[in-house]
């Protein structure tokens, strides 16, 4: 079967969500747990390029990609064509029963384009969390030590080991604990919010690192895991020069430096791994999200000397690797091979900040516009203050999708829109989801103006 292109343009028939949309998700209140919560409650029926086509026949346009999965873009013709290939050869033998070549291939490959110059194998999962849990296995077992240094803001996943890495409670560790021991948190130089201003963020934060290791004895640390740019705490690139001291002192105290690129990592900050902007190199790379164009993968990849300090047999799982999600990255590798996704993700960031960074100036809302590439953020809160605006930022992104422009919220205040455009959105459609987003701004601002006015002159 094959299906005419997906127009790649916004198309709204009926309201959002439209009545067969609100109908599904009746059904699905009846049948679906209400643990899982959903950002915008429409039914997609396909999706191509930037484009989700809901049940409805409304065509939203897509600043979310799945949460930085679909990269490469929604239904990639490349990852089509080797996932497609695959599913008439094989859908799963498990790689620990008997192996395939895609595994070593999708091995190979990240041992060749994860930042490092020195020799590296690779072990794959399905998802981040994971893979992240693994890499602290593998620290765990290459140091003989145990504890994980974290950072405040931190987003690792939902199983147990990473809920407790993760820093914020509500909605992703509350009522889940007890949580695995040995988790100890540091500061992360976020320029923003750092109390004795950006121009102290890395050398304070680096202090209170130092000071945090000392009183833990630093000979206790397998691992220090760190997002080069975080992801679900807000988007937040740490201050310049914050993730190489925190190389300088993973190094000198002989802990293991996990570089959580699973949300910034595969070309979409711009560079192929965000850590690249700052020229350091985990001792273990995770990847996983946009590794996969859309099917679960995920993977470690580290110096041959900690990966293989595991015990054969240590480390697997039924699905980790599946012969589908590797062809599927094999897809997304052809589809970053000459660059030009790597180079649209800059050209993104370009065309995002002309047009959004002169709210900061245009409205008392914006406090900052932030992030790299294809990961950008605007926070909103009281420019003098900084006090977190969540309503506001919610209001936003309600009225994007009521114009159908799918945005996200992020960030421990709840306070921050981000942007994850797939990186193959035609300009056009780039442009036209940020002036709609500009004038969503512009006019929550003007309104909360108006109420401010009201309550002053009341
Ligand atoms: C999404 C994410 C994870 C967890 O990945 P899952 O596939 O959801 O388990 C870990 N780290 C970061 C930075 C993430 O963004």
């Amino acid at each position: 079967m094959t299906l005419a292109p997906l127009a790649q343009s916004r198309l709204l028939l009926t309201a959002i969500p439209g009545p067969r949309s609100i109908a599904l998700h009746a059904e699905r209140e009846k049948q679906v747990t209400t643990g899982f919560g959903v950002a915008l409650p429409i039914f997609v029926e396909r999706a191509q390029g930037a484009i989700l086509q809901d049940v409805d026949g409304n065509r939203i346009i897509d600043f979310a990609s799945g949460i930085a999965v679909t990269s490469v873009g929604a239904s990639n013709p490349r990852v089509q064509a080797h996932v497609g290939e695959q599913l008439e050869k094989f859908t799963h033998t498990c790689f620990m029963v008997t192996e395939y070549d895609s595994f070593t291939a999708v091995c190979r490959w990240l041992n060749e384009h994860t930042p490092g110059d020195f020799e590296k194998r690779t072990a794959l999962f399905s998802t981040g969390s994971e893979a992240i849990e693994n890499a602290v296995k593998v620290a765990r077992s290459a140091t003989g030590r145990q504890r994980v240094l974290v950072f405040d803001d931190a987003y690792h996943g939902r199983s147990l080991l990473t809920m407790a890495m993760t820093a914020k409670e509500n909605p992703y560790k509350l009522n889940f604990g007890p949580f695995p021991t040995e988790v100890v948190r540091a500061p992360f130089a976020s320029p923003l919010r750092w109390p004795t201003g950006a121009e102290n963020a890395t050398a304070d934060a680096l202090a209170a690192v130092e000071r945090i290791l000392a009183q833990n004895g630093p000979e206790t640390f397998a691992a220090m895991v760190v997002e080069p740019i975080q992801g679900e705490g807000g988007f937040i690139v740490p201050s310049p020069g914050f993730l190489p001291g925190l190389r300088d002192i993973a190094t000198k105290h002989g802990i293991v430096l996990v570089l959580d690129e699973v949300q910034a990592g595969m070309g979409r900050t711009g560079a192929l791994f965000a850590s690249d902007y700052e020229q350091i190199a985990g001792d273990i790379t995770v990847t996983a999200k946009a590794l996969g164009g859309g099917l679960p993968l995920s993977a470690i990849t580290g110096r041959i000397e900690l990966m293989n300090a595991v015990h054969t047999g240590g480390l697997g799982g039924t699905y980790a690797g599946n012969p589908l999600a590797c062809a599927a990255a094999l897809g997304v590798f052809e589809a970053l091979e000459d660059g030009s996704l790597v180079e649209n993700a800059r050209r993104i960031e370009v065309s995002a900040r002309d047009i959004l960074e002169p709210l900061r100036r245009a409205t008392s809302i914006v406090a900052d516009v932030r992030g790299r590439g294809a990961m950008l953020a605007v926070e909103f809160a009281d420019t003098v203050t900084l006090l977190p605006r969540a309503d506001l930022t919610k209001k936003i992104a309600a009225l994007c999708h009521a114009n159908g422009l799918l945005v996200l919220i992020c960030g421990t205040f709840s306070n921050v829109l981000r942007l994850l455009p797939p990186l193959v959105i035609e300009e056009n459609v780039l442009n036209e989801g940020l002036t709609l987003l500009r004038d969503m701004i512009q006019q929550v601002s003007d309104s909360a103006n108006a109420a401010q006015m009201e309550t002053v002159t009341a």
